[in-house]
């Protein structure tokens, strides 16, 4: 396996080099919601240390990332009134990873409603910061 790119987009994101809809930061982990959602308020939970993807990632590190990713899907069901949750998470490309830094999708459900494909559009900029400050608030309450 190639080792981590300390210039993949998320580290850039993660140095503060790239904008991002924050919903949640603490002092192991960076949350923020997925530009090109699979359904509405499709969040991303990433550990701050450098890890390419389950395969290289410390298990502590792992273990927070998971504590927080059910943090934010109690928040979703409480913020958007999703009726479930699905989680993925992709390991090298042939997994379907496609952003080289180990990230959780928590992505809220309606029952029913199918998910659209991977990155198939890009939501609109005030819909993704409306969706993040909900999502703040519920988790700040929750
Ligand atoms: P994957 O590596 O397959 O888990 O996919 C990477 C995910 O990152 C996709 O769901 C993209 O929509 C998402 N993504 C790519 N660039 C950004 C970005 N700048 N901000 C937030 N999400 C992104």
């Amino acid at each position: 396996m190639p080792g981590y790119d300390p210039n993949n987009i998320f580290a850039k994101i993660l140095r503060g080099e790239l904008p991002c809809y924050k919903v949640y930061e603490d002092d192991k982990t960076l949350v923020f919601l997925d530009i090109m959602p699979r359904a509405a308020g499709h969040t991303l939970v990433l550990p701050k240390a450098p890890a390419r993807n389950l395969l290289d990632v410390s298990a502590d590190d792992l273990a927070h990332v998971a504590k927080v990713a059910q943090k934010i899907a109690k928040a979703q069901m409480a913020a958007f009134g999703s009726d479930g949750i699905t989680i993925q998470q992709f390991n090298e490309g042939a997994g379907g990873q496609v952003v080289f830094h180990l990230h959780v999708h928590v992505i809220p459900r309606k029952a029913g409603v199918p998910m659209k494909p991977p990155a198939a559009e890009k939501e609109k900029p005030d819909t993704l910061a409306e969706q993040a400050k909900k999502l703040s608030a519920a988790i700040a309450s929750g």
